[in-house]
């Protein structure tokens, strides 16, 4: 079974954006065991698409299209799709009404555009959208007496994700006659390089290449750290959890020290949930980060019950006022541990986190761009910790946040 992919939108031509999509659907088809040969990118042009929807189609079994399925005269995803297909467009109620229902759950009035994605090519199956407003399409196409098959599905990534694992593969599979599941589980990890990785891994990456199932890869995640992702293949639901146990527990042997998650957790749900466990209530003291921290603790839903607030003390004054820094530089250990111990009083909280570091430009305290100090206290002790952060000024103060976020973490699992 081949199956090549064609990525639609003039922008990933014009390079302001890059094509994950077809990256992230070249991994799945190579975990599934699908060939996929080719992969081209191609812009908002109607010809263009059908004529290169045709070539690709007369040498592979299927095409997945990502992009073009939004509501604007510039999608037309759906016409090249059905020009190949040499059907007409017809709108589907079901999805209109699927659509107006969407737009009325969020008490907006439908824009008459959208019904542009009930439109469906005659013979094609839609693939019912979960997340966004516009469905998938399997298309079934005759190509010199074969049947061969384009998939379309939306170019927003955690929509063309879910769709992709959710229909694609599995119609995929079972054209090809193949009854298997894929599943994935993915290990969140912060505080070792992507080489460091690879090379702890070693011997457990020798090991999955002489079995190739599961397969392993390391997707870099910027400030959210280096994610390793096993993904197994296997007959039944329960075989690909039971290889996804096993290796997991291989893959933690040799990286457990720097794993904070599995999957959909972050590491502030992750702080959230140990603190929940040990029903410790968090105040937060941020001065680099101006309260980034407590947006991300914010986010998660749920969080009310564990974070009682944060005060960023951004100028030395507020520090010294509402926190009770001693006066003297505000970049330091001493700064810190009465930060973190000035949250937990004001706030009136089980533990304290603060953090204060230098962003840059320049330097400040005599502390060099990336010095970040984190306070902890809990318990009525008091510690911290100082970090060298890299990076500029944005990069620096969002790798405060999971640094400091990690420190609480690991103190946290070190107490029990
Ligand atoms: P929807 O119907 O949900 O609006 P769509 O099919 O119309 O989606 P596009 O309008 O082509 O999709 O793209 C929507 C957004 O998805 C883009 O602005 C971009 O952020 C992202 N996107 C599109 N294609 C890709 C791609 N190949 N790789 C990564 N991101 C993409």
């Amino acid at each position: 079974m081949r199956c090549d992919v064609v990525a639609v939108g003039t922008e990933l031509l014009l390079g302001q954006i890059t094509d994950t999509n077809s990256q992230w659907i070249g991994e799945q088809l190579a975990a599934a065991g699908v060939d996929s040969l080719l992969q081209v990118k191609v812009g908002d042009n109607l010809a263009r698409i059908t004529a290169l929807l045709q070539r690709t189609l007369a040498e592979t079994d299927a095409v997945i299209v990502c992009g073009g399925l939004g509501p604007t005269h510039d999608d037309i995803t759906r016409d090249a799709i059905a020009a190949v297909m040499g059907v007409e467009l017809h709108l589907d109620e079901d999805v209109a009404v699927m659509i107006e229902r969407m737009f009325a759950s969020r008490g907006r009035k439908m824009p008459a555009n959208n019904l542009r994605q009930a439109q469906v090519p005659e013979g094609a199956t839609i693939i019912p959208q979960t997340r966004g407003t516009a469905p998938g399409l399997i298309c079934p196409v005759n190509v010199g007496g074969a049947t061969k098959v384009i998939y379309a599905v939306p170019g927003v990534p955690h929509e063309m994700q879910d769709m992709v694992q959710r229909a694609v593969l599995p119609d995929l599979l079972a054209r090809s006659g193949e009854h298997a599941v894929i599943r994935s589980r993915t290990l969140r990890t912060w505080g070792e390089s992507e080489s460091g990785l690879n090379e702890r891994l070693d011997a457990v990456i020798a090991r999955l290449d002489g079995e190739g199932n599961p397969t392993l890869a390391f997707l870099a995640s910027g400030w959210e750290g280096i994610k390793v992702r096993l993904t197994a293949k296997a007959p039944t639901e329960t075989a690909a959890m039971e290889l996804l146990g096993r290796w997991e527990a291989e893959v933690r042997d040799a990286v457990d020290d720097v794993v904070f998650g599995v999957d959909e957790q972050t590491m502030e749900s992750v702080v959230l949930d140990l603190l929940r466990e040990r029903d410790l209530s968090l105040g937060l003291a941020e001065s680099v980060t101006g309260g980034l921290v407590a947006g991300r603790i914010t986010n998660v839903a749920g969080a009310s019950d564990v974070f009682r607030g944060a005060i960023v003390s951004y100028a030395s004054a507020v520090k010294q006022e509402l926190l009770h820094v001693p006066a003297g530089p505000v970049v330091s250990a001493e700064a810190a541990e009465a930060m973190a111990r000035g949250a937990r009083e004001a706030l009136r909280c089980d533990v304290g986190l603060a953090l204060t570091g230098v962003a840059g430009p320049s330097e400040q305290d005599d502390m060099p761009v990336g010095t970040l100090f984190v306070g902890v206290a809990i318990a009525d002790e008091v510690f911290t910790r100082q970090l060298r952060l890299p990076g500029q000024r944005e990069q620096m103060r969002q790798m405060s946040v999971i640094s400091a976020l990690d420190v609480l973490r690991r103190e946290l699992l070190a107490r029990g």
